[in-house]
């Protein structure tokens, strides 16, 4: 039998595990799939301790939980532990979608979320395009192959540690062609501007933002922050401050994300965007 099968048949008992998850809004994001296909489920938010991800995650699953979002800082420990995994999660090295057989199955939506959010809500035309990823974390190493797969001309990765930049451009240049950068050269860059800038930094946890110039895009640049919420808003200033007329914050990715989450647990496919206007303050 398929893992789509299997997750086909199970109710519907789900959680987010991470350990700061008290605004997650993956709650609400689930229950309104759920309530497109007339179905009751119930989503909770489970925090855990930094030394606490594995002994949470069994618990929930021997007391009849049928499926986990995981999120920061626990991705990579459910990597390790899933036994088998998404060609995605490999890629990643992250897993962010666990659901049981015999095995611990776990994917990575991530990627695939953001991918979508770009390509049928923002509209964006990736290919031949050029793109500046500022940050080169766990988030990074999540979209970056399904950014590649949109065949742009080339990424550059700009990161305050250059090595970590360096490695992800090492593991995934078989792809596409990535270049890295310092983060402090984007202060007074003078190259040709970026189609488009990804800001996947959790800088704007602390409220700040790198030194950008504004030379980095043009008009028609999209500018994106992985982020959402209040993280979101320094890169989203900066922005609205360029002449850039195309500004995205990651509210899209995260409905995306959960919407094929969703779809490995329950083999149905929930439409998205009335959930992103809902979340956004739609009446
Ligand atoms: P990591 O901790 O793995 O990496 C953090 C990154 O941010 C590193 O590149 C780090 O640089 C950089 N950074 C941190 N503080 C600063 C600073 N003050 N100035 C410059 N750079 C800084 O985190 P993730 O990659 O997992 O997550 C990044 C962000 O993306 C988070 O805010 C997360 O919430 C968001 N996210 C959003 C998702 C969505 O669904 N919309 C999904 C996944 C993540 P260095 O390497 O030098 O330390």
């Amino acid at each position: 039998m398929s893992d789509q099968q299997i997750a086909t048949r199970i109710p519907g008992r789900f959680a987010v595990i991470g350990e700061v998850i008290a605004h997650s809004q993956s709650p609400q994001i689930h229950t309104a799939f759920a309530q497109q296909f007339d179905r009751s489920i119930e989503y909770v938010r489970l925090q855990a301790d930094a030394d606490a991800f594995a002994a949470t995650l069994h618990k929930f699953f021997a007391e009849g939980g049928h499926g986990a979002n995981i999120t920061l800082p626990f991705k990579q420990e459910a990597y390790a532990l899933c036994t088998e995994r998404s060609a995605e999660a490999e890629q990643a090295q992250a897993v962010n979608t666990i659901w049981r057989t015999s095995d611990w199955h776990g994917a990575n939506t991530d990627g695939g979320g953001f991918s979508k959010d770009l390509r049928a809500n923002l509209q964006v035309k990736i290919h031949d395009r050029t793109a500046l990823i500022i940050g080169a974390g766990g988030a990074t190493r999540g979209v970056l192959g399904s950014l590649l797969e949109l065949r742009p001309a080339q990424i550059t990765i700009a990161n305050r540690t250059l090595a970590r930049a360096d490695e992800l451009a090492a593991d995934f240049s078989h792809l596409g062609s990535i270049k890295t950068l310092r983060l402090d050269a984007l202060a007074s860059f003078s190259d040709a501007p970026f189609d488009l800038i990804i800001q996947a930094s959790s800088a704007g946890h602390q409220g700040a933002l790198p030194e950008l110039a504004k030379r980095l895009c043009t008009a028609t640049t999209l500018c994106y922050d992985l982020n959402y919420g209040s993280a979101a808003q320094p890169f989203l200033d900066w922005a609205h401050s360029t002449e850039a007329e195309l500004i995205s914050d990651g509210l899209g990715m995260l409905v995306e994300q959960a919407a094929l989450s969703f779809r490995l647990w329950l083999g149905l496919e929930p439409a998205t965007q009335a959930v992103i206007a809902k979340l956004r303050g739609a009446p």
